[in-house]
């Protein structure tokens, strides 16, 4: 057994044993859940489950084809009507009651998301807690949806405006946070009165499934959340996206496949949230507080291994500040403990496959050779497992690959600015426009910066944005519409305006 949490104040199976491991591993069902029942692919394909600290096959679930994402759709239409009539308060309870059996099994599921994705122990458990908050957020939205009432403008009749579940929704999550993106989607959908088919990703499918069957327990009614796990997402999903029963899809993922997504969802013109990729800048000022502008980077870079779609991507630091913010960032990123995510101290993993610890190699070469300067890291530091050393470049060409692409691992690249003006040009010259950091003690700077800025949150002097009770998504390709907050729920909303003759 691992060391108790009072030791560690972390997780209970810090450190765990092979067999704490495996039981958290077999406690989870490996099956489609589909209108209430837990069963098979239909033609009996199973898909292996990795542990990228190691390689190796932690275990198989169900590999769903097409006639079980079509199944799990007829579970899902069946059960909308009902679940729409169903009381706003049952559903809020039911939320509730999923966000405390969340925080009861912390220790457990932590282990388990570690075991899949790689991610220390520490931060698994909060991604846990962080994907309960959106249960709790959602639960007390449930019983706050309303309409409006107001007189015509001409005083002739009534203007009446009522939201009700869009319907039956395809929901597809990512594996950088098996969890959250999970929650994030399925919590306003249960608060709309929405029903659901879940396609996590093949990567981290354990998580899904713990969840599922956690909102099972909680009281979700058989068919309201149907989960299939499968190899092949493409073949899967695409009889479900023109099905015209379907009526939204929710998706987190790529900018690629979320553009394949939107093409395809042009069929029947269904309703899309898109959360995809991207490039954040990191401008640091030289007014900034250089202390707590380092402490935010190394958050904003290396939180979850750098595998956030909010991760710092291009450091922009003003000239006369720059080489001093850049030392202070290679002591810090060189003293981080690099290994497998269930060992005491550890706080970088491995990253999700080899192909994703190669892309860092090409990245670092390429910057490189057009110039730019390794003050820390720089290496694949084993051959087993897929690490990566924390890394800083300094010196970066803006068109470098690390600059221009989204580099999802533990890589922070730096250039220097002269001006606001070209500090401001240099971050909005992306596609993507989810977030932003931004460090200066100078508040008006800090609002024409902000405004100017062509991304979806900001960072102001900090390095972390997500918070389930703040809008989080992305402008230009990262994405459309908006998860957590009150906007979160008008996802799954339908708005029906009533013209009244009265
Ligand atoms: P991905 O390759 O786009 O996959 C995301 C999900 O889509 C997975 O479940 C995947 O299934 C599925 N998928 C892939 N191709 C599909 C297709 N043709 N039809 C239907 N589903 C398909 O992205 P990823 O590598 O897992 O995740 C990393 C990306 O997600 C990054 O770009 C990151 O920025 C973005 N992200 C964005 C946010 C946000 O809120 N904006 C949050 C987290 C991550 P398989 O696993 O089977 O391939």
């Amino acid at each position: 057994m691992g060391r108790s949490a009072s030791e560690e104040g972390v997780c209970r199976f810090l450190n765990p044993s092979k067999e704490d491991e495996r039981a958290v591993v077999e406690a989870v069902r490996k099956e489609l859940l589909i209108a209430g029942r837990w069963r098979p692919a239909t033609d009996g394909r199973q898909l292996p489950v990795h542990d990228p600290s190691t390689g190796e096959v932690l275990c198989h679930v169900a590999d769903a084809g097409p006639a079980d994402a079509v199944a799990a759709l007829d579970a899902a239409a069946a059960a909308q009507p009902g679940w729409a009539a169903c009381p706003p308060r049952e559903r809020s309870d039911i939320l509730r009651r999923a966000f405390e059996q969340l925080i009861a099994r912390a220790d457990e599921l932590a282990l388990l998301m570690t075991l899949e994705m790689g991610k220390p122990l520490a931060e698994s458990k909060a991604e846990i807690v962080y994907a309960a908050e959106f249960l709790r957020w959602f639960s007390e939205e449930a019983v706050r949806i309303d309409g409006r009432y107001a007189v015509a403008p001409n005083g002739q009749g009534r203007l009446m405006v009522m939201k009700q579940p869009v319907g039956p929704c395809l929901l597809i999550t990512p594996w950088n946070f098996p969890m959250a993106m999970g929650t994030r989607k399925i919590g306003p959908a249960i608060a709309a009165g929405c029903t659901m088919v879940v396609k996590p990703a093949r990567e981290t499918p354990l998580s899904m499934l713990a969840l599922a069957e956690i909102l099972s327990d909680s009281g979700l009614p058989a068919g309201v959340l149907n989960v299939i796990t499968t190899s092949t997402a493409g073949d899967a999903t695409a009889p479900l996206i023109t099905d015209p029963r379907l009526r939204k899809m929710s998706f987190t993922g790529s900018t690629e496949v979320g553009r394949t997504l939107i093409a395809q969802s042009a069929h029947q013109v269904l309703r899309v949230s898109m959360e995809l990729g991207g490039n954040a800048p990191f401008i640091v000022f030289d007014d900034a507080d250089l202390d707590a502008a380092v402490e935010g980077a190394m958050i904003a870079k290396m939180r979850n291994i750098g595998e956030a779609c909010t991760a710092a991507n291009r450091f922009l630091v003003a000239e006369s500040v720059a080489a001093d913010f850049a030392q202070r960032l290679a002591v810090r990123m060189s003293a981080l403990k690099v290994g497998r995510g269930t060992e005491p101290g550890v706080q970088v993993g491995p990253l999700i496959t080899a192909k994703a610890r190669d892309s860092m190699r090409a990245f670092v070469a390429d910057a490189t050779e057009r110039g730019g300067r390794v003050l820390a890291g720089g290496n694949a530091p084993e051959d087993r497992g897929y690490y990566y050393q924390p890394t800083v470049i300094a010196d970066v060409d803006p068109g470098a690959r690390v600059f221009t692409d989204e580099i999802f691992g533990p890589i922070a690249p730096i250039a220097s600015f002269t001006n606001e003006q070209e500090a401001l040009a240099i971050a909005n010259s992306t596609q993507y426009g989810l977030a932003a950091y931004v460090y200066t003690s100078d508040m008006r700077r800090c609002f024409r910066v902000v405004e100017a800025l062509e991304f979806g949150m900001v960072g102001l002097n900090q390095g972390i944005v997500s918070n389930p009770a703040a809008p989080f998504g992305g402008m230009k390709q990262s994405g459309v519409g908006r998860e957590g907050g009150r906007e979160g729920v008008e996802e799954y909303l339908e708005t029906k305006y009533i013209a009244a003759n009265v």
